[in-house]
């Protein structure tokens, strides 16, 4: 701490390499810090006896802060204005073209946890698999999703984007996509007639029309059936991330409607594994404390569904020394709850002493009025599902129930007697509209969706009909591959004797398509078609 103490901190604009001697210290031991591309992230390096270790901090500066939050107060809708970047292109709509330098910074810091994607851009440098591609994109407009977006342009792609959350985006990164000449038609806080409005923007262009789908939760792809079906004649498939938009397309399948192919990216087991479980045992925590400050410890919670995404939240708020209860319709979802200790009950059982209710089910109307009428004073709601059907919000909307908003993102509702309960996000996913998610986690499934892009988008005549299939698991082991040096995790090779032993291939992929790796619920058969039933 002396040290550090005595450390004159600089000032932005920052000289590229600051180097001070430790006078406090053996005089063995040295200290350097440099400024890395952000302003507020600096790398220290403290040499001693000739060992090196490498600290990277924050340091507490306002544009932190500002890179977070849109202080704009500026009410105009973005649609009602004029809008162009500083190379006069102006085929996007997002809050304000301004930001994009904060942006920027974003992009940058995302880049250093998605080493995948960083390595595909290399490659790219001498093969281009997506050139001629056009894909048309509704997801989260995250930093993580531009560093994805940035990368499909690099590996040749035509990029246009809209966002499948109207709380998600990052405005400063929309700002920093569109002054880089993408086509981004996203703000945080769209209302739903600003959120189809967006997405026809993104299709509905003169000169330009879509070749591949990248899709979360199944909007896009609705749109486009409904309004443009004639567009399917040209797109070559769809790659879509969520359990929710996934279900649509085999409902479409089931039906005979699908009329491309397409790539369920959700049952990727990488994704799945690090998208639903560890992302949201990571960005619980960290949505319920930036909301409310809770204290976790004693409290009683029910999280509602135990697929992945339940798996991870219950599993970060035992840690934390909660009391977790579980729901679940499914025996085999609900047995591995209980042999993970969680006791598990119906939702009326616990509901009038419950502090924190959370649904994770993907399902409709899981916590409905009767539930809210019951719930104790100061029950926190929320939902870590894909869409806002979770929690029906619809039934609070009625004259006797006051809404108080006490911050960004979070309400009081306010029964006659006084009772109130604390909704989250309006009951949309939390963590994606009240916390960010780990770039990490975030990394593997962009290179999952952009093997998927690459695969639909080069595969032969035949090789895809007109269905759903998972991404083949060669890929998949992958896409785990291309991130295992950033642990400095050396993977043991088969032996020859070895791979004969197990009649597998030295080079994979080294599981059937049956393996479930771990508690992974839902991974279905490898490259064939599944219908739920
Ligand atoms: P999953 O299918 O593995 O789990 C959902 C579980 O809910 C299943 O086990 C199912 O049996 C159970 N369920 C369904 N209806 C129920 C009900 N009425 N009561 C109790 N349990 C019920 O899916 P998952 O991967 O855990 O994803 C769940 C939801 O979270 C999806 O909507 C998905 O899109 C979303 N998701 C969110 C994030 C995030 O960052 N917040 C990340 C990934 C997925």
């Amino acid at each position: 701490p002396s040290v550090l103490d005595s450390l004159p901190l600089p000032s932005a604009p920052m000289p590229a390499r600051w180097r001070f001697e430790m006078q406090q210290c053996s005089s063995e031991a040295s200290l350097n810090i440099a400024p890395s591309a952000q302003a507020d992230l600096l790398y220290l390096s403290v040499s001693f006896q000739r060992r090196y270790i490498l600290i990277t901090f924050l340091c507490a500066v306002p544009s932190t802060a500002a890179s977070y939050t849109d202080s704009s107060d500026d009410e105009t809708s973005p649609r009602d204005k004029q809008q162009k970047n500083s190379k006069g292109n102006g085929d996007f709509c997002i809050k304000n073209i301004k930001q994009a330098d904060f942006g920027r910074r974003e992009i940058e810091i995302a880049e250093q946890e998605m080493p995948a994607l960083m390595a595909l851009r290399k490659r790219a440098q001498g093969e281009k698999p997506l050139a001629g591609a056009k894909v048309v994109g509704c997801t989260h407009i995250t930093a993580q999703t531009a560093v994805l977006m940035e990368t499909l342009s690099a590996l040749g792609a035509q990029c246009r984007w809209a966002a499948c959350n109207i709380y998600s985006t990052q405005n400063e990164v929309a700002a920093a996509l569109a002054e880089g000449g993408f086509s981004v038609f996203a703000w945080k806080g769209e209302s739903e007639d600003d959120f189809w409005w967006c997405i026809d923007r993104c299709v509905n262009v003169e000169g330009w029309q879509p070749n591949m789908i990248l899709d979360d939760g199944g909007d896009l792809t609705h749109w486009i059936y409904k309004k443009y079906p004639n567009m399917f004649k040209k797109i070559k498939g769809i790659v879509e991330e969520s359990v929710t938009g996934v279900h649509r397309l085999y409902q479409l399948s089931k039906a005979g409607k699908l009329c491309v192919p397409a790539m369920n990216v959700n049952d990727s087991v990488t994704k799945q594994k690090f998208d639903n479980l560890y992302c949201c045992r990571e960005s619980i925590l960290d949505g319920l404390k930036r909301t409310t400050d809770v204290m976790f410890g004693g409290k009683q919670v029910v999280v509602c569904g135990y697929g992945e995404v339940g798996k991870g939240c219950c599993a970060a708020l035992k840690a934390m020394g909660s009391i977790v209860y579980v729901t679940e319709i499914d025996p085999i979802c609900a047995l591995q709850a209980c042999m993970d200790g969680f006791r598990l009950v119906k939702l009326n059982e616990v509901i009038r002493q419950v502090d924190i209710v959370i649904t994770c089910t993907g399902n409709k109307n899981v916590v409905v009025r009767e539930y809210l009428d019951r719930m104790k004073n100061g029950c926190i709601v929320c939902n870590m599902g894909h869409s806002n059907t979770e929690i029906d919000v619809a039934s609070l909307r009625t004259p006797e129930l006051t809404w108080e908003r006490v911050r960004s993102q979070v309400d009081h509702v306010i029964w006659p007697d006084g009772k109130r309960i604390v909704l989250l996000a309006e009951g949309r996913l939390l963590n994606l509209s009240c916390s960010t998610v780990p770039t990490f986690v975030l990394s593997i499934t962009a290179t999952t969706q952009a093997l998927a892009l690459i695969e639909l988008y080069n595969a032969p005549e035949g090789r895809y009909k007109q269905d759903v299939y998972l991404l083949p698991k060669k890929m998949d082991e992958y896409v785990a591959s291309l991130h295992l040096p950033t642990f400095d995790a050396h993977l043991t090779e088969l032996s020859d004797e070895q791979a004969k032993y197990l009649g597998l291939n030295k080079n994979g992929p080294f599981k059937p398509n049956y393996y479930r790796y771990g508690s992974t619920s839902t991974h279905l058969s490898g490259d064939t078609l599944w219908h739920p039933a």
